[in-house]
């Protein structure tokens, strides 16, 4: 089923095949590496089985079922690369993360945008609407940015159901949603995750899908061939190590979001509920507020149109932000 999606490029395509995917242990004369150790002087074992399999028993599921990217991002470029061709396009349901709209851009694709309903919602019909022959992928992010609220479960389960093409979910802010992930559901469903929020690693690049077998060999297939390097691994498998000092910090975050959003309703402002480690806020004048707050406080929070996105920090630093809202406003 899924052969039917991909690119016609990619069918027959051959993969570069790298000297560590064919031995791993020995004397190695086989990829003009530098035989100095200094612990980075060899290229990673491409399959990166060991995160793999860490990241499966995280989620779930089975290491086949998992796919490392630099970053989510790579993630998201891969997928779109593998199954849209260029006169093929894209559902977005806007506002969403702006990446969807560049990535598809960087690949020759359109992207078609469904704005979501009053509640940030999917709008359904505006969706089925929408869908042509031409509509190869649909990205739904959940919990949304810069929205911060969670997608309907059943919408999205809805979608998978009955649209013929790919279904890529972000779920990079799923840890603070506290909810159920959506992986391994159905075989056109790609969950896309990230190390770079709850798990306090976006300095080390490191995101990874979670999809049928089949899917992700053919993402295998075409990512390069040692694209995480050894540095990023390593680290990667040591915070993995410490789930519960990431779920402490996800509660840190938690209360600190209650607080704030506490806060800036005592100030009047127009707040949104959040499944996320952030908060929207509705402003008239958002660039002109998101401006002041930086040039005199040294505060940095960014506009999205009519929105300002405020990500929650520790407590002194919440304290921080308030302490500078309440004297401009
Ligand atoms: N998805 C969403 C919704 C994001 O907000 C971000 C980063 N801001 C990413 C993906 C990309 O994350 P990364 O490439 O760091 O994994």
């Amino acid at each position: 089923m899924i052969k039917k999606l991909i690119k016609k490029q990619f069918i027959n395509f051959k993969p570069y095949t790298s000297a560590r995917n064919l031995y791993t242990t020995g004397t190695f004369f086989d990829a003009n590496e530098s035989p100095f150790e200094t612990g980075l002087n060899r290229y990673p074992n491409p399959s990166y089985l060991k995160l793999r399999e860490m990241l499966a028993d995280y989620v779930g599921s089975k290491s086949e079922n998992i796919f490392i990217g630099v970053g989510s991002n790579e993630v998201l470029d891969l997928i779109v690369r593998l199954f849209v061709e260029p006169e093929e396009e894209v559902v977005i349901f806007t506002p969403t993360y702006g990446m969807y709209e560049v990535i598809a851009s960087k690949n020759g694709v359109k992207s078609v945008k469904i704005p979501l309903n009053n509640n940030f919602q999917i709008n359904k019909q505006g969706f089925r609407k929408s869908v042509t022959p031409k509509t190869k992928l649909v990205f739904i992010c959940s919990p949304n940015s810069p929205t911060g609220n969670l997608i309907k479960k059943e919408d999205i389960l809805e979608i998978c159901e009955n649209f013929k093409g790919i279904v890529v979910v972000d779920e990079a802010y799923i840890e603070y949603a506290k909810t159920e992930s959506l992986a391994n559901t159905y075989p056109n469903l790609i969950v896309v995750r990230t190390l770079s929020k709850a798990w306090g690693l976006a300095g080390i690049r490191v995101g990874y899908a979670v999809a049928s077998s089949e899917i992700v060999n053919y993402l295998e297939m075409i990512k390069f061939p040692y694209n995480l390097n050894i540095l990023s691994e390593t680290a990667a498998i040591k915070s993995l190590k410490n789930q519960a000092r990431m779920e402490q910090q996800v509660d840190i975050i938690l209360r600190g979001k209650k607080t704030m959003i506490k806060a800036l309703k005592r100030l009047k402002l127009s707040v949104y509920d959040s499944d996320a480690n952030f908060i929207l806020l509705k402003h008239d004048n958002p660039e002109e507020l998101v401006a002041k707050l930086a040039q005199d406080y040294e505060v940095i929070v960014r506009a999205f149109d009519k929105y300002i996105r405020i990500t929650i920090g520790l407590p002194g630093q919440n304290q921080k932000l308030i302490k500078a809202l309440t004297e401009i406003l």
